[in-house]
């Protein structure tokens, strides 16, 4: 069975249709990129696999659970899928170890030694284990985002969505995000990637998928989207 299945998905902002009978299934281990347009409905696609978004109809169901059914705890599911977003969204008062540890101790009830060890071995992964103790701000935009996604990765998700995770960044800072992410593709991450870095899409992806209007308008291997006629 497909990891994420996305069935029929509408999502109304008043008058705006802003996801317009999405459907799309991705499979265990595979790296998907969303390509389209400003406002195409690709942010939202990838809000709505978590629930940041409400649909309005049809189904996502993410490792057999219908997370559209309040019935499912959608804490429960949330912490199968990491997020990472355009801007950080790091805790600013909290350290980047703190910013690691504390969701899995708080949430999953990891003992601290634990989390600690975790988080550090995260770092370490995404090339900064010397900025354990420091605060986010001291930090450049690469680094930061690199935390970000350690902490989403110190829940152990199944799934990861990154929704343009660079495009905040200055072009130097660019490389060592992505970087990081073809590391975790390699690993086997199940991906859903928004960007609109072309390299990445041609790279990585197993399947691009092209939307517009808030409808998939294609789908397909990346040689699909970049041959040169
Ligand atoms: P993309 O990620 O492709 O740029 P989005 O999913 O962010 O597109 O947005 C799709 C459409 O929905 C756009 O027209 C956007 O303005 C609109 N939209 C997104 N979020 C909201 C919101 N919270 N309220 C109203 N309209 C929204
Ligand atoms: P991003 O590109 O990082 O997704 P956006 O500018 O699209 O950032 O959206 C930032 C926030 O504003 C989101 O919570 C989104 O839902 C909301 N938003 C986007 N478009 C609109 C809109 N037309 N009206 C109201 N809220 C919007």
């Amino acid at each position: 069975n497909p990891i994420i299945q996305i069935k029929n998905v509408y999502k109304h902002y008043g008058d705006l249709t802003a996801l317009n009978d999405v459907s799309l299934d991705i499979e265990k281990g595979e790296k998907v990129v969303i390509l389209g347009p400003s406002g195409s409905g690709k942010s939202t696609l990838l809000r709505s696999i978590n629930r940041l978004e409400q649909i309005d109809r049809g189904q996502i169901i993410v490792d057999g659970e219908n997370i559209v059914d309040p019935a499912n705890d959608i804490n429960k599911i949330r912490q199968e899928l990491g997020m990472v977003f355009q801007s950080f969204n790091l805790f600013p008062h909290k350290t980047v170890l703190q910013n690691l540890t504390m969701a899995p101790m708080k949430l999953k009830g990891v003992p601290k030694d634990e989390a600690r060890e975790t988080a550090m071995r995260l770092l370490t992964r995404v090339g900064i284990p010397d900025k354990a103790g420091v605060f986010p701000s001291k930090l450049s935009g690469g680094q930061q985002q690199r935390v970000a996604i350690a902490r989403a990765l110190a829940m152990n998700p199944k799934i990861m969505l990154f929704d343009e995770p660079t495009s905040a960044l200055d072009p130097e800072m660019i490389g060592e995000v992505l970087d990081v992410m073809v590391k975790l593709a390699k690993d086997g991450m199940t991906m859903v990637v928004v960007t609109h870095e072309m390299g990445f899409a041609r790279e990585v992806a197993d399947r691009v998928v092209f939307m517009d209007y808030g409808q998939v308008v294609e789908v397909g291997p990346p040689t699909h989207f970049f041959e040169n006629p």
